[in-house]
């Protein structure tokens, strides 16, 4: 069995940072930053994810989802073992899932997310009873970074939503 690639923190900063301006532009039209990509096992890039929740009413529509669909045609295969997913945030239960369903070989996280993280947040999934499949997991890249680009995003979200409510008060 192929194993997946092994990267170095300029590596991985190097993809991350790719992912944080991703989100970045997924933050300017309304989703949750969050972005993924999936690289094979030689390095290549073969599926890349945003939020979709928002823009395409898509419920399921987290970035993790979306790249493994995208990587999953290019491959014509279902089984990732020998593939990397990169994202900003600790995937959620429901994604963390997914990747143990679809045995992603490897998978790197920027932020910590205490509040709903399947990968040790609040559980480690791949290491529940039901996962059958042992990956590889590095969380806390560039940390800082996906940590703070989420939280302003929250913030403005928040002020927009306060400043709507001024505007209506005002009016009525
Ligand atoms: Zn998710």
């Amino acid at each position: 069995m192929e194993r997946p690639i092994s990267l170095d923190k300029p590596q991985r900063e190097f993809w991350m940072s790719r992912l944080i301006r991703r989100a970045e532009l997924a933050g300017s039209i309304g989703e949750v930053p969050v972005s993924a990509l999936i690289l094979d096992n030689n390095g290549r890039c073969i599926g890349y994810g945003s939020n979709t929740r928002q823009s395409k009413k898509e419920p399921l529509g987290h970035a993790e989802l979306i790249a493994i669909r995208q990587a999953s045609r290019i491959k014509g295969d279902w089984r990732f073992n020998n593939c990397t997913l990169l994202v900003t945030l600790e995937p959620c239960t429901m994604c963390a899932g997914a990747l143990t369903q679809v045995r992603m070989g490897q998978v790197i996280f920027g932020a910590h997310d205490p509040k709903r993280g399947g990968l040790g947040g609040t559980i480690d999934l791949s290491k529940h009873q039901s996962s059958h499949h042992k990956m590889i997991i590095k969380g806390g890249i560039m940390e800082n970074k996906t940590k703070d680009q989420l939280q302003s995003w929250f913030k403005q979200q928040r002020q927009r939503s306060a400043e709507k409510k001024g505007v209506q008060i005002q009016a009525s």
